[in-house]
This record gives C-alpha cells, sequence and structure tokens, in this order.
C-alpha cells in the first residue's frame, strides 16, 4: 500500500518522462470498468500557470510558506511555486517522474504520501489535479488525515481540488443510474497503459464538497470551498479545528 512504483510498472511516469527528454510521447490511455477509454494528453502534465484550471491557479495564490507538492507528476505546480518564492519539497511514487523533476529543478523524492516515516512539516500541503484521488476510497480518509496532521504545521492548511461526479450517473429527472447502496459513487477503479508498459489497477477517489466536509469534520478539519472550477469541479481548503480554538 506505501508503495513506490517501478519503471516497468509505471505507465504516467514512462510518458512525462519520453515528454521531457523528446518533447512528445505516445498516448497515454485510461481504463475502468465504469468509463469507455480515455486518455491524458501528456502536455498537460507540463501545464504553465496560463494553462491551469482556476482552481489550481486559485490554490498556487493561497499557497503560503514552505509547500509540500502531493503526487506532484511533473512537477508544473512545484516549479510555479517556486518561481514564487516558496521552499518547495515535491512527492511522487513514480521514480521516473520523480528524476524527471529532479532534472527540473525540484526538490522531489519518492515517497508514498501514505508512509508514516515521512514527517517534515510543511505550511501547505498541495494535492492538485483531482488530487485527492489518490486517497482512493472514502474509508482510507481517516488514515488520510491522520496523515495530513503529521505533515501539517500548527496553522497550516491543505489545498486539494477534486470534482462531483454524480453528474455522469445523473439522468435529466434527476434519478440516478448507480446503486447508491453499493457504496461512494466517486470510488473509480482505473488503470494506465503506455506503449508496451501496462500498470496495475488502483483506486482513484472524486469526492463532492460536502462529502468532503463531513469526513475532514469528522476528522478535526474546518473545511471551506475557494472556488468552483467550470466543470462540476472546486478547490477547498482544509485547516486544523483546533486552530481556531482561542485558550482558555
Ligand atoms: N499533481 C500533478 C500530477 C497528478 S497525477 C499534476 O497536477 O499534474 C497523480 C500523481 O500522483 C501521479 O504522478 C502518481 O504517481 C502520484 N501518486 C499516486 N498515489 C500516490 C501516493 N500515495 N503518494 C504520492 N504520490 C502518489
Amino acid at each position: 500500500m506505501n508503495d513506490i512504483i517501478v519503471p516497468d510498472k509505471d505507465p504516467m511516469g514512462r510518458a512525462i518522462f519520453d515528454f521531457y527528454s523528446t518533447g512528445k510521447a505516445a498516448k497515454l490511455r485510461v481504463l475502468s470498468s465504469m468509463f469507455y477509454e480515455d486518455e491524458i494528453p501528456v502536455a498537460t502534465l507540463f501545464r504553465s500557470y496560463g494553462d491551469m484550471p482556476l482552481p489550481e491557479q486559485q490554490a498556487l495564490s493561497l499557497a503560503k510558506g514552505r509547500v509540500l507538492d502531493i503526487g506532484a507528476g511533473a512537477g508544473c505546480h512545484s516549479i510555479e511555486l517556486m518561481r514564487r518564492g516558496h521552499d518547495v519539497v515535491a512527492i511522487d511514487i513514480s521514480e521516473l517522474s520523480v528524476n524527471v523533476m529532479r532534472e527540473r529543478g525540484v526538490d522531489a523524492r519518492p515517497i508514498n504520501l501514505f508512509d508514516d516515516t515521512f514527517d517534515e512539516k510543511f505550511d501547505t500541503l498541495l494535492m492538485a489535479m483531482n488530487g485527492v484521488g489518490i486517497v482512493g476510497r472514502v474509508e482510507r480518509m481517516e488514515q488520510f488525515f491522520r496523515c495530513v496532521k503529521r505533515l501539517l504545521t500548527p496553522g497550516g492548511q491543505l489545498l486539494l481540488d477534486s470534482s462531483d461526479i454524480r453528474y455522469i450517473f445523473e439522468n435529466e429527472d434527476g434519478s440516478m443510474d448507480i446503486d447508491l447502496a453499493a457504496g461512494y459513487y466517486g470510488e473509480v477503479d482505473f488503470s494506465m497503459r503506455y506503449k508496451n508498459i501496462k500498470g496495475d489497477k488502483f483506486d482513484w477517489l472524486y469526492i463532492d464538497f460536502d462529502t468532503l466536509c463531513f469526513y475532514a469534520n469528522e476528522n478535526g478539519f474546518e473545511c471551506e470551498k475557494c472556488v468552483d472550477g467550470e466543470h462540476y469541479d472546486y478547490l477547498a481548503r482544509l485547516t486544523r479545528t483546533a486552530d481556531k480554538k482561542i485558550p482558555v
């Protein structure tokens, strides 16, 4: 669970590596038992500030102090934050992506967010591009918030974006095409393919703002929405509830 992905199991990392070293990449295919096959345009993983959606741009503006970019990919947010003068550490489970980020000048480390031996402190934790997806399932929220507590300085903040994917299952009359008793509708299984590299299946979580707030509150966090995106996406800012209490 707290593993690192090695290169021969890492389609996205290989795509990032190819794009960085040659300026182009083959198709990065995304498969799921729930959706039709899709692809991630690899160039978008190298997007600049101007090409980022509003919730990501807003996250970069709200970042303060020392920042941990979690699941940093090719490092596009880390690089913009460094340009703005922040002290930034990037972590990712992809060795290939970490190597590319290092080449790009980022202090990148091959670390899994759920590895509790990593206990440096940060004023801002950033999870971008449906960054909270790496939590996988809502039942992991408690474990996730334990990690967040371990990594945040007092008064620190977690900035994350996600989407409410209810629209995918909703009919015009508002009824839903899914079995609501089967679990939370934002839990999706994915796997990726790039050239001849097949990645393992993984769980990916899309979470609507109200459900996020519910789990945040349960685990001692306040949750506020900073901005809505253009397609059911949003940016949220989470802070420790304890930070707000006035000592008596
Ligand atoms: N934030 C980047 C990349 C998003 S893709 C961007 O916005 O462009 C998600 C990234 O999270 C991938 O690079 C993947 O390797 C990484 N990742 C997935 N699970 C992780 C985990 N448990 N800990 C750290 N990184 C993880």
